[in-house]
């Protein structure tokens, strides 16, 4: 069990031990984010919003977001009036993240791929974007601009030929989603923003509703980061939506060694904690006086960071330690059972060591890759698998928004030639329909043949 001395982080003492895979899982830290509890209280916002639409939003609002927005859909001249007042710093910054992300994300459009099977006969993979999407941008305890450039850049890479963007409504900006958020649609040419949240924004994407005659028709996808409401509605609602990975509290692991510099190391388990206080911080390290200095950090620096409280929160809660291990090795097998949201590889040669990294959102590199810097800056996408799902999800990307398309072709030469088989696996499979398909085309084949 991790101890917690100073109050300020927990210690997890694996020194003298190499814990298999399901020991790790069960002695890591973890955040109390319980999705299938949480089901309980979604469920009848979800169905209120299928059966009542617009009138179950605004009741929604009144009652988790402090009221309800003056209308749903923001209209035209709000959107563009948050970005005439945008701050011009603010401005400058959200278009050089737009820039770099439509880098990298422009460069990750897949094209189409056909591979001759055999003469006469062919498969292509068609890259295929969704048709509407659905972006979901949290506005709860902070409010993410730059999650909407995370969301809108891959969809627009991707070619989606429609989206939307919901965030929730702000009491203190007219009931409009916040207008750094509106300003970052406008920069992006989204046109379409709904000012509704958490678990009521996702059940409106997928079911769609109307509004004084105007219709926001369902989406096939809702992408996006949000609190444990917005997961549970999006894992509620998965198969009549697609989603991304389940984005929730975020998390960074650091694995370092005594060539890391504590400040580096303790000002980036800070950046996240910010986020919430189910946030989750983890340094991994085989050197006990980088984890001494790294804890005698975070004590001054909790204290004299603008959000204290929460990240004060976040770092002692059960989901957050300082891990002590014996070697790298150790270390490597901790970070891929823990498979972080982020992991910042902080140890001499680190692109060899995060070179045998296999389960993280997004792998961050030497002294000079801070997390922040891929929140924001980097290229990189920040809507990212959280819980331990970036053993098995990717993050937001292109090809989140795409559909690979099988497209086969063949030509009776080639159906001749295969058809036999395909008649002894029907029968096979006890469904010789499947095999008379072929055989009313090239009634000749034989079985096996
Ligand atoms: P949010 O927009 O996700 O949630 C706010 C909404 O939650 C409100 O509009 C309200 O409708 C709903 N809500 C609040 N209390 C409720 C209740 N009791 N019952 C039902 N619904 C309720 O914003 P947030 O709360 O600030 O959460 C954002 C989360 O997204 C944070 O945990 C943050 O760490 C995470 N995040 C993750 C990533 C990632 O890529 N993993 C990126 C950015 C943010």
């Amino acid at each position: 069990m991790p101890q917690n001395a100073t109050g300020v982080i927990a210690r997890l003492d694996l020194r003298g031990s190499r814990p298999g895979l399901r020991e790790l899982r069960a002695a890591l830290p973890r955040a109390e984010f319980d999705v299938e509890a949480a089901l309980a209280t979604v469920r009848p916002i979800v169905e209120d919003v299928r059966d009542r639409g617009a009138v179950a939003l605004a009741e929604a609002a009144e009652r988790f977001d402090g009221g309800a927005p003056p209308s749903l859909r923001v209209p035209a001249e709000v959107v563009a009036a948050a970005l005439t007042e945008l701050d011009p710093a603010v401005r400058a910054a959200l278009e050089e993240s737009i820039r770099r992300a439509r880098i990298v994300h422009e460069d990750q459009r897949r094209t189409d791929h056909t591979t001759r099977v055999v003469d006469g006969g062919s498969v292509t993979e068609r890259w295929v974007p969704v048709d509407r999407v659905g972006l979901y941008v949290p506005g709860g305890r902070a409010v993410y601009p730059s999650s909407v450039v995370m969301n809108v850049v891959p969809a627009q890479a991707a070619r989606v030929p429609s989206l939307a963007v919901a965030s929730p409504p702000q009491r203190d900006h007219g009931g409009w989603p916040h207008p750094t958020i509106l300003a970052a649609c406008a920069l992006l040419g989204v046109d379409e923003v709904y000012a509704m949240g958490g678990a009521q924004a996702v059940a409106a994407f997928a079911y769609g509703f109307e509004e004084d005659g105007a219709v926001c028709e369902p989406v096939s996808l809702v992408t996006g980061p949000g609190n444990i409401y917005v997961t549970a509605a999006k894992r509620l609602l998965k198969g009549l939506i697609g989603i991304d990975s389940e984005a929730g509290p975020t998390e960074i692991a650091v694995l370092a060694d005594a060539t890391a510099d504590a400040e580096h190391v303790a000002s980036d388990l800070v950046s996240q904690a910010e986020h919430d206080p189910l946030a989750a911080a983890v340094l991994v390290t085989d050197d006990a006086a980088l984890a001494e200095a790294v804890e005698a950090a975070l004590v001054r620096r909790v204290a004299a960071t603008k959000h204290t409280e929460r990240v004060a929160e976040a770092l002692a809660g059960r989901q957050s330690a300082i891990v002590l291990v014996d070697d790298l090795e150790v270390g490597l097998d901790v970070v891929n059972a823990y498979a972080a949201e982020h992991l910042e590889i902080q140890t001499a040669d680190a692109a060899a060591v995060a070179a045998r990294v296999r389960n993280a959102g997004a792998v961050f590199v030497g002294p000079w890759a801070p997390v922040s810097l891929g929140d924001y800056c980097a290229g990189s996408n920040h809507v990212l698998p959280t819980g331990g799902c970036a053993c098995h999800s990717s993050g937001l990307s292109v090809q989140s928004f795409l559909r690979g398309i099988h497209v086969v072709e063949y030509d009776e030469a080639a159906l001749r030639d295969v058809g036999g088989h395909v008649v002894s696996l029907s029968r096979a499979e006890d469904l010789p329909a499947h095999g008379e398909a072929v055989l009313a085309r090239v009634p000749e084949v034989e079985p096996g043949a």
